[in-house]
């Protein structure tokens, strides 16, 4: 089996009828992208940056920061890798963040909230990916969108950022392409607004599922209720990526649910342009793309 698999490196994502599409891989931190490369995946679809921010003892200056992603974009050689901005909160706590107990910390104050509401560590963030941009195909994307309006704020920032960089004289890609996670019903529902304010987008579908069938992801008790299979879930894949289409825009999911084989066809007749994997799970992936017809 692992010989088969071998022999798919280097082939296309290819169906027999002739629809491609791309196969990245998601990664944690900077230790993850041999095996990204030994996969042969075509790019990376997630990069949870947040490992920078769990790994370390105060917030992560820009040179670090710039250090690890330079080093994922040059290790990419050109292909697309696309970084997530910080995702901390529910699930993913950091002690310096100084972030009170919450209730209900999944629907609470987490990943882009922070960010709008302290631009400060967005910033930071933002001028490192920026300044990386120079050394491979970065692109950006943010986490736990539910408005239009939040989006405008973001690259209000994203021009201030540019701005002085630009003043600075470090040198950056103008045209980084700016996508955001389709995670949160809110999101699917304003997709097609969405759409045209942005490059891409990538379906989280682990919490996409959490939010719209409200079960708490991280409650085992739940499992058997946690079904992504759910129709309200898949519809509003498909509702995502109608909306992207719509606009000219591309998308990928990045959720556990784009390893699930058994939805491959279903994807691809959604026309999805990326899924976004395990490394482990990319030949296999390319394995059942070019089994499909
Ligand atoms: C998701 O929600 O599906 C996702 C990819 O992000 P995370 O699992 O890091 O929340
Ligand atoms: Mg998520």
């Amino acid at each position: 089996k692992k010989a088969l698999l071998e022999e798919l490196k280097g082939k296309e994502n290819v169906t027999k009828s002739g629809q491609k599409i791309h196969i990245y891989a998601n990664i944690g931190n900077l230790g993850d992208v041999g095996s990204v490369l030994k996969n042969d995946a075509g790019g990376i679809g997630l990069f949870r940056s947040e490992f920078l921010y769990l790994e370390s003892e105060t917030f992560p200056t820009e040179e670090q920061q710039f250090s690890v992603y330079k080093t994922v974009a040059e290790n990419m050689a050109g292909k697309r890798v696309i970084i997530r901005t910080l995702d901390i909160g529910a699930d993913k706590q950091v002690g310096y963040f100084g972030l009170a107990q919450e209730e209900n910390p999944a629907l609470g104050y987490r990943a882009i909230r922070i960010c709008l509401k302290q631009p400060e560590i967005f910033k930071t963030q933002l001028r490192a990916l920026y300044r990386a941009s120079a050394y491979g195909q970065i692109a950006i994307m943010f986490p736990m969108i539910i408005s239009v309006e939040e989006v405008r704020r973001i690259k209000d920032i994203v021009r201030e950022v540019k701005e002085e960089l630009r003043e600075e004289g470090f040198a950056f890609r103008e045209d980084l392409e700016l996508g955001i996670m389709i995670e949160t019903p809110a999101a699917v529902m304003v997709s097609r607004d969405l759409a045209k304010e942005v490059d891409f987008f990538s379906v989280g579908t682990n919490d996409l599922t959490q939010y719209t069938l409200a079960i708490d992801r991280q409650n085992q008790k739940l499992d058997d209720f946690y079904d992504a299979h759910h129709p309200a879930v898949l519809g509003m894949i498909r509702m995502a990526a109608e909306s992207a289409h719509a606009e000219g825009k591309w998308i990928g999911i990045c959720g556990e649910l784009a390893a699930d084989l058994s939805l491959t066809e279903v994807f691809l007749d959604m026309k999805i342009d990326e899924l976004s994997v395990a490394p482990s799970m990319v030949l296999p992936l390319r394995k059942k793309v070019r089994e499909s017809l």
